[in-house]
């Protein structure tokens, strides 16, 4: 037996989860899928910031298009940590393509136009 909080929606739904991965707790179906993909394959969509090389800013906010491995986090943050753009730069460019070639980019979140 295994509880966790539904980090689906802010409601935060104490969920339950047997060995068979029954779920009792939640109060919608979202939060039946989230348990059982936490308990079974967990992953994290990822928010972070790159340098940019910019006449306005110094960093530019990213985060990857979909969820990636909840294990393959910290070796995104190192490869995130390493990457510098130049601008100009809009919403949704990608900054990262295919990251570990997991099908998951990391773009950005924020225009820097010069
Ligand atoms: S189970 Fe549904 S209502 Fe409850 S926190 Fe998750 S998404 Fe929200």
């Amino acid at each position: 037996m295994k509880e966790l909080i539904c980090i689906i929606c802010p409601r935060g739904c104490h969920l339950t989860v047997d060995d068979q991965l029954n779920v009792s707790g939640n109060t919608c179906p979202r939060g039946a899928v989230y348990a059982k993909q936490e308990l079974t394959h967990p992953t994290r969509t990822l928010t972070s910031t790159v340098r940019v090389v910019s006449e306005l800013e110094a960093m530019l906010p990213v985060k990857s298009n979909k969820p990636l491995p909840k294990e393959k986090i910290f070796e995104a943050m190192e490869v995130i940590n390493k990457t510098c753009v130049k601008a100009p730069i809009k919403i949704g460019d990608v900054v990262i393509k295919n990251i570990f070639g997991l099908d998951v980019d990391i773009v950005a979140t924020k225009n820097i136009l010069r």
